[in-house]
């Protein structure tokens, strides 16, 4: 994907403050942090969504993704660390290839949990819900 920004990073076509690369994945800092820190964690091959990813794929990439947090956390002196996807663009994504954002967290950063990032209004049916969930691995 030659227009893809992160294909270019990958590559090294484009410059990126890297801080580790191995074999297939790339971690580097956000251009626009949200903390000290902000790190994305890449694929080398191009994928738009998380989804499109074969689960093999995404497997070793949150692996990384959890190794790199570890050590953001360490470097930084930082006291936690939020590590999520913004999968679609419903869900804010505005680069599609797939990224594992790792957001370092400090005391009174500003910051709120991932349940900051969207809300429900109104009552719904817990089980329902689940029941729907649980048929698309079994259908009948
Ligand atoms: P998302 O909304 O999950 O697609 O986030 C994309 C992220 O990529 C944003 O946090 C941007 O700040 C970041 N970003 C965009 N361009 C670059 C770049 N050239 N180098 C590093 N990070 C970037
Ligand atoms: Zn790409």
């Amino acid at each position: 994907m030659s227009g893809c920004l992160f294909c270019q990073i990958a590559r090294g076509d484009r410059h990126a403050h890297t801080v580790f690369e191995k074999e297939g994945t790339v971690a580097f800092l956000d251009i626009f942090p949200c903390t000290p820190g902000h790190t994305l964690v890449i694929p080398r091959q191009h994928y738009p969504t998380l989804d499109e990813m074969p689960a093999e794929e995404a497997g070793r990439l949150f692996h990384v993704a959890a190794v790199v947090a570890g050590k953001v956390q360490a470097a930084m002196g930082a006291a936690g660390f939020n590590l999520g996807v913004n999968n679609g663009k419903a869900a804010g994504q505005e680069v599609f290839h797939v990224h594992i954002h790792i957001i370092p967290r400090y005391p009174n950063d500003g910051g709120g949990s991932m349940k900051s990032v969207a809300r429900m209004s109104g009552e719904k049916d817990i089980e329902q819900i689940a029941s729907k969930i649980r048929q698309t691995f079994s259908p009948s």
